[in-house]
């Protein structure tokens, strides 16, 4: 059975790159029918977030993304704890079993030493500096006398001299000489597993099968493959996904310009779970054909690990309105409402004072146009308040030709019309057309702007119908 996990540090709150790697290692899990594990790696514990794991969750949730197992939902004990801070000491007795079987050793280097071990290489020409793994040559005594003393220690791996071919699903082959590593920390002075040793252990103790993770984790790979080896644990496979980058070609993040970056603010502003979800999996992936527009039912059943990317995905504000836009416009009208109505804002439009029906319609008008739901915000005054004309505006009306006739003519019928329906509107402007001989633009505008002192909206009838005759007639006496 498939195992993959999304591994985040609560370092901050979910945002469009951590979505994509927790996204993506979800569809491949669901499509094998394999378990999705979500792990928390907070062994750096100074740089962890307040509220970060909540956010993790809510919005992984949010988006339909479900773990199997996560240190709220724990899998089979086997698997360990879902939290590396939970598991300490089992780093610790791991990083011992390696010094027992020669593959780890104390270091005691001070920072001062650590220091010096560098400028001594550079002084001696050497340009790609290491550690020199001074203390890996320690003596017994050497080491019993400084542990007597109580000296600080680190625990370090000791690199073996090997060549590894690492099978990456994504990028390819890629050979690696471990003589370009130094020997490297495992265990800190503070008994803390350092991230590449935890992240092995846990892999290993959760059964993970496939490793799938953003590219700037390639470069700990050859560390993770020699500490598998060290253990003589199989490795999982492994996967790296090309970066995802804004519009200037910079790796995407908040300072991405109009891109938004974390998934709180998408909600926030009225964007679609769905959608959301659609449009991620495009980043870097894409399935067999041209549809785009895909649920996650489809995306699940379609994955394919092969169709990874290897070249960089742009993120493109404009495609995930697009398509948030195309969400919006298959909800049924009841949806619509009541996910829109929440967005309202309710400090400029005081909803409470307008009937139900009356707002569902004002509402309904705008389903076709909304990119996400907060833009409802931007339709709503000419139905809430009293909108001035702008003087560009009554420009654009005193450019049409003949424009006072009109207005005139349809101030006068809508005084006469006896009963107010949408259908009687549409009438009175075909009468307004007969008796002026206008027709199209020249007849719609004069008439939209004087009714909405906007130049634009939805269907005119609709619109007059919505405003009400009293207002419909307040405005007209206002541009005059
Ligand atoms: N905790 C790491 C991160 O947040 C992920 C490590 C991994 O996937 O191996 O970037």
């Amino acid at each position: 059975k498939f195992r993959l996990r999304y591994a985040p540090s609560p370092t901050g709150f979910l945002h469009i790159g951590n979505t994509r790697t927790a996204l993506m290692n979800y569809l491949f899990a669901k499509h094998y029918n394999g378990d999705f594990i979500v792990r928390i790696e907070d062994t750096d514990l100074e740089r962890n977030v307040e509220g970060a794991i909540e956010s993790q969750f809510e919005n992984l949730n949010w988006l339909g993304i479900i773990d199997d197992e996560s240190f709220i939902n724990p899998g089979d004990a086997k698997y360990g704890k879902y939290m590396q801070s939970q598991k300490f000491g089992r780093y610790e007795e791991l990083a011992n079993d390696l010094i027992m079987q020669n593959k780890a050793y104390r270091c005691f280097c001070t920072t001062e030493e650590l220091e010096k071990d560098y400028e001594d290489q550079v002084a001696r020409g050497i340009v790609a500096t290491k550690y020199s793994g001074k203390c890996a040559i320690l003596s017994k005594e050497e080491i019993d006398n400084n542990l007597k003393l109580n000296k600080d220690f680190s625990i370090k791996f000791l690199v073996p001299k090997t060549t590894l071919n690492i099978k990456d699903f994504i990028k390819g082959d890629i050979t690696f000489d471990s003589k370009e590593l130094g020997d490297f920390v495992i265990l800190k002075s503070n008994k803390i597993a350092t991230y590449n040793f935890a992240v092995v252990v846990d892999d290993y103790d959760m059964q993970i099968t496939h490793v799938l993770r953003g590219e700037e984790h390639i470069s700990n790979t050859p560390r993770q493959i020699l500490i598998y080896k060290a253990f003589g644990w199989v490795t999982p496979e492994f996967g790296h996904m090309s970066l995802i980058i804004d519009s200037t070609g910079k790796k995407l993040s908040k300072r991405s310009g109009n891109a938004l970056f974390f998934i709180e603010q998408y909600k926030n502003q009225g964007y679609l779970p769905e959608a959301m979800f659609n449009y991620i999996s495009l980043l870097g992936w894409s399935p067999v054909g041209e549809k785009e527009l895909l649920s996650k039912t489809e995306l699940i059943s379609m994955f394919d690990d092969k169709r990874f990317s290897k070249s960089p995905s742009t993120f493109d504000m404009t495609k995930m309105k697009w398509i948030n836009s195309q969400y919006m416009k298959t909800l049924t009208e009841e949806e619509y409402l009541k996910f829109t109505k929440k967005y309202v804002d309710q400090t400029r439009f005081n909803i409470a004072s307008k009937s139900e029906t009356w707002l569902n319609q004002v509402l309904l008008l705008f389903k076709k146009e909304l990119e996400f739901a907060e833009q409802i915000n931007n339709h709503l005054d000419i139905f809430f308040n009293d909108v001035k004309i702008s003087a560009e505006t009554l420009a654009v009306l005193n450019a049409i030709e003949n424009n006072d006739v009109i207005v005139k003519e349809f101030e006068k019928q809508i005084n006469n019309l006896s009963e107010w329906t949408v259908e009687n509107i549409k009438e009175l402007i075909k009468a307004v057309s007969e008796a002026t001989s206008k027709k199209g633009k020249d007849l719609f505008m004069p008439i939209r702007i004087v009714s909405s002192h906007s130049e634009q909206g939805p269907s005119l009838a609709d619109v007059i119908y919505l405003l009400g005759k009293e207002k419909v007639l307040a405005n007209i006496v206002e541009t005059k």
